[in-house]
């Protein structure tokens, strides 16, 4: 039976990235039913809207989502796409792999984290009050009533808010996950020093989950030591587990640790639904010039594989890729030692390099 998977090839880069993806993938001998959707500028232009409701009822028929990036149009009012589609499908879990490939240009070696960030709540969720509104100056009220500061009337105000529900389910999540891949630790990261309450309750809700698991460690780090262990001893980590805000800051962190954004794989995970998509943005300066590295997409998809129960597929696929990273040759310019390096190739390219080696293995 071929895998019903909605492809959203998204905008700037994404539709030549997701094109190279969907040779690879189907150059695994996997069968797939592609159901193509449309979202992004093109979209925000042409209807009004850039996650159109097709996109998101086409991922309730199949569960699976594959994506390109998506652009945030800037100042216009209108919410990020990707956020969207994650609150929409209550896509909790975000999971972003980094892990180091012979070949790579990396300070270190050895790397092999998977970081799970809380995908719907913090600072992140968009939870905001602008200076200057009616709202913002009865939240200052209310603020100055209940806990006796006062702020400056000429201040923007955001909501950190986590709940023990939320936090509950993405901890679960990383032990599973930890258990299911033959993972050894689970390091929760928080600021609960300073943030006694969100943070706190992060740690301690945490710390209740750990007690369920007896087969897996834990540990805890405070998100500033986290940074300098991460830069010092990456490879001392395993699985990482971070509220949402310190989740898109690490996890780009160990994007840079292990090579780049070119090479950085994510997805976001629900309970009935998961989206694959790489963890850079559209890159738009570079549309159409087939020249980023679709590597990132590719892992995205090598994910999707597993999640799909196609264990073979999916070790071949990241095998190829890897042998293609370590011959350096058929790479784009992210990924040569000077990004002006003449023999660097383009985004197709780099496709049939790794097709050419999916087909001896
Ligand atoms: P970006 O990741 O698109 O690009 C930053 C830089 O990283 C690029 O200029 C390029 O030099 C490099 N880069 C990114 N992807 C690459 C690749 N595959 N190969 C080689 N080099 C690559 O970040 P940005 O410029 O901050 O964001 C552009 C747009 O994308 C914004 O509107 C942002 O909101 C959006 N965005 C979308 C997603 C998503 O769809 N999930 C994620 C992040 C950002």
């Amino acid at each position: 039976m071929p895998h019903a998977v909605t492809l959203i090839p998204g905008d700037g880069t994404g539709p030549e990235i997701t094109e190279a993806t969907r040779r690879v993938l189907e150059a695994t001998g996997v069968q797939f039913t592609w159901d193509l959707q449309r979202a992004g500028l093109e979209m925000l232009e042409k209807h009004g809207t850039i996650l159109p409701d097709e996109v998101i009822e086409s991922i309730k028929r199949t569960k699976i989502g594959l994506k390109g990036p998506i652009t945030t149009p800037v100042g216009k009012g209108s919410r990020s796409a990707n956020m969207a589609l994650r609150k929409r499908l209550d896509l909790y879990a975000n999971l972003r792999p980094a892990k180091t490939y012979q070949g790579l240009r990396s300070r270190y070696e050895n790397i092999d984290m998977i970081i799970v960030r809380e995908n719907t709540e913090d600072l992140y969720a968009g939870v905001e009050f602008q200076k200057g509104t009616p709202e913002q100056q009865e939240i200052i009220e209310t603020i100055a009533r209940t806990t006796g500061t006062h702020l400056d009337q000429e201040s923007a105000i955001s909501i950190k808010f986590i709940s023990v529900l939320a936090t509950r389910r993405i901890v679960k999540f990383a032990f599973e996950y930890a258990r299911a891949n033959g993972r050894r630790k689970v390091t929760a990261v928080h600021k609960a020093n300073i943030m006694r309450f969100s943070d706190g309750l992060f740690l301690a809700t945490a710390q209740e989950v750990a007690k369920e698991y007896h087969d897996i460690q834990f540990e805890d780090r405070i998100v500033d030591n986290m940074c300098m262990q991460l830069v010092q001893k990456p490879e001392q980590y395993d699985v990482l587990v971070l509220p949402n805000l310190y989740g898109d800051i690490i996890s780009d962190l160990s994007a840079g640790l292990i090579g780049g954004l070119g090479v950085a794989p994510g997805a976001n995970i629900g309970s009935q639904y998961a989206v694959f998509e790489p963890v850079h943005g559209s890159a738009p300066k570079y549309a159409g010039q087939n020249k980023v590295n679709p590597m990132a997409m590719m892992f995205s998809g090598v994910l999707m594989l597993r999640h799909l129960c196609e264990k073979d597929a999916a070790n071949r696929l990241e095998k190829a890729i890897a042998q293609v990273i370590a011959e350096g040759k058929n790479v784009t310019y992210d990924l040569k030692a000077r990004p002006d390096d003449p023999t660097a190739v383009g985004t197709s390219q780099v496709a049939d390099a790794v097709i050419e080696k999916l087909q001896k293995l």
